[in-house]
C-alpha cells in the first residue's frame, strides 16, 4: 500500500488550491479562520460557488451531478478546503439526504428533490433525535398515522441543527407499534411551513443558537413524501449515518486549528518568553501534532483500502473517536494558551466588523466559545462511547 499521492493526485490538489485561491471569498475564510459567526448567507454563498463549479455533491454519481471523484480526490478536496478556511458544506441535503434519495427514492423524488438540493432551493435539516431517543434512536416516538393520501404527524424532534434556517426536514417517524421497534419506522420528507410545526431555539453553552427543538401537532404530510417503503425507514436511516460519518476524522480542520494554536502560542508570553517555548506547553503541542499525523496516516490507509474495493468497518469508528479527541484537545490548548483572555469571552467580538476594544490576541475572542462548541464533536454523529461499543463488537466480538 502506497500512502503517497500519485502525480495525478498532486495535480488535482494543485487544481483545488488554484480554485480556492480564486473563488473562496476572503471575507468568509477570515471568519472561519478566526472562529467568527457565519451567517446563513455565508453558508449559502459557498454552497452556490461549489455548485457552479460542479464540486458541491462530490460523492454523488455523475448522472446526478457529482464530479466522479475517487476517495483520494474527495479526501484531498475536503482537507484543502478546511485548511484554506472554507466553511463546512451544510451536510443535511448534500451529504445525508441526497445519497438516501439516490439509493432508495422513487424516480419522481430524485427528479424533484436532487436538483433543489444542488441549487439551494431547499435547506434541509435532520429530524432523527428525540428526547429519550438519541443513542437509542430506534426508541423514537414521533408518530405518523395514515389518513387517506396523507400522514398525520405528532411528536417532537430535538437537537435539530440549523432547523431555524430550514424549509424542509427529513424525519424518522413511527408508523407501526406492534412489531420490533426497528421495524415500525418510516422516513418522511416534511415541509417546515406546514401548519402545526413549531421550531424553538436551544441556546448552547457557548451562547450560540445552532440547534433547535421541533414540535409537530397534527401535521399533514402527503404520502408521496414517504421515501422507500413504509416501515423500512431504519434501513435508510442507517445508510444515511454511514454518510454522516464520512470524512469524520476532519484532518483538515485539525491541521487549520493546530496552525492557529501555534500562531497564538507565539503571541502569548510566559516568563518573558513566547508560550510556544515553554517546555510543557511545547510538549503538549508536539503530542497532539504527532497524534494528528498518525490519524492522517490511518485515514489514508482506510482510503487506500476503499480504493482497493474494501469497505470501512470499525475504522470509521476509530477515526471518529480520534478525530474528535484531537480537535477537542487543540481547542482546549488554545483556551489554555489564552489564559485569562479566554474566560470572559465577548460574544459581540464573534460578529463580523466588531469594532470594540480587542481583548488579548485575535485568537482570544473565539477561544472559549470554540472550546465549548467543540464539546459537541464527541456527542453527535453517534457518541464516542457508542463508537467504542461498535469497535468492541466488530473487532473483539464482545
Ligand atoms: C450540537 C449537536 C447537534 C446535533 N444535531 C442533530 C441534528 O441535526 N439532528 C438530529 O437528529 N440529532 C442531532 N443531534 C443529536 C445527537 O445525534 C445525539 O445527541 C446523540 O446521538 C446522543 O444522544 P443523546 O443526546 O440522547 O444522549 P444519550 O443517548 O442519552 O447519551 C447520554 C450519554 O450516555 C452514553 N451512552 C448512551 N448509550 C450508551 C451505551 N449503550 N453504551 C455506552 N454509553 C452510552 C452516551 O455516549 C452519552 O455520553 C445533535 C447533538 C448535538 C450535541
Amino acid at each position: 500500500m502506497d500512502l503517497k499521492f500519485t502525480a495525478e493526485e498532486e495535480a488535482f490538489r494543485s487544481e483545488v488550491l488554484a480554485f480556492l485561491n480564486e473563488r473562496l471569498p476572503q471575507r468568509i475564510a477570515g471568519k472561519v479562520s478566526n472562529g467568527r459567526h457565519l451567517t446563513r448567507d455565508d453558508m449559502a454563498q459557498w454552497h452556490a460557488i461549489l455548485h457552479e463549479k460542479g464540486w458541491l455533491a462530490n460523492h454523488w454519481p455523475r448522472e446526478y451531478g457529482g464530479p466522479g471523484w475517487t476517495a483520494v480526490q474527495k479526501f484531498i478536496f475536503e482537507n484543502e478546503c478546511a485548511i484554506a478556511g472554507a466553511p463546512r458544506i451544510v451536510p443535511f441535503g448534500v451529504n445525508m439526504l441526497g445519497p438516501v434519495l439516490i439509493k432508495y427514492g422513487s424516480e419522481a423524488q430524485k427528479r424533484y428533490w436532487l436538483p433543489r438540493i444542488l441549487d439551494g432551493s431547499d435547506w434541509w435539516c435532520q429530524g432523527y433525535s428525540e428526547p429519550g431517543a438519541g443513542s437509542d434512536l430506534a426508541s423514537l416516538r414521533t408518530t405518523a398515522v395514515r389518513d387517506g393520501d396523507h400522514y398525520v404527524v405528532n411528536g417532537q424532534k430535538t437537537w435539530t441543527t440549523l432547523g431555524h434556517y430550514a424549509n424542509m426536514i427529513f424525519c424518522l417517524v413511527r408508523t407501526a407499534t406492534d412489531v420490533r421497534k426497528q421495524e415500525g419506522i418510516s422516513f418522511l420528507l416534511i415541509d417546515m411551513t406546514t401548519p402545526g410545526i413549531e421550531v424553538r431555539p436551544i441556546v448552547t453553552l457557548d451562547g450560540e443558537h445552532e440547534v433547535n427543538e421541533v414540535f409537530f401537532t397534527d401535521v399533514r404530510v402527503p404520502v408521496a413524501n414517504l421515501v422507500g417503503e413504509e416501515n423500512r425507514g431504519w434501513t435508510y436511516a442507517k445508510y444515511l449515518l454511514t454518510y454522516e460519518r464520512t470524512n469524520i476524522a476532519g484532518v483538515g480542520f485539525s491541521v487549520a486549528a493546530l496552525a492557529r494554536l501555534k500562531r497564538a502560542a507565539q503571541k502569548i508570553t510566559r516568563n518573558g518568553k513566547p508560550l510556544a517555548e515553554d517546555p510543557q506547553f511545547a510538549a503538549r503541542i508536539a503530542k497532539v501534532e504527532i497524534d494528528l499525523d498518525n490519524m492522517k496516516t490511518t485515514n489514508l490507509r482506510v482510503i487506500a483500502a476503499v480504493a482497493g474495493g474494501g469497505v470501512p468497518g470499525a475504522e470509521s469508528s476509530m477515526l471518529k473517536i480520534r478525530g474528535t479527541e484531537i480537535r477537542q484537545e487543540i481547542s482546549s490548548l488554545l483556551r489554555r494558551a489564552m489564559g485569562p483572555y479566554a474566560v470572559p469571552f465577548v460574544e459581540e467580538a464573534l460578529e463580523e466588523g466588531y469594532a470594540g476594544e480587542a481583548i488579548g490576541p485575535d485568537e482570544a475572542a473565539s477561544a472559549a466559545a470554540q472550546y465549548f462548541n467543540n464539546r459537541k464533536l464527541s456527542i453527535f454523529g453517534g457518541s464516542n462511547e457508542i463508537q467504542k461499543n461498535i469497535i468492541s463488537r466488530m473487532i473483539l466480538g464482545l
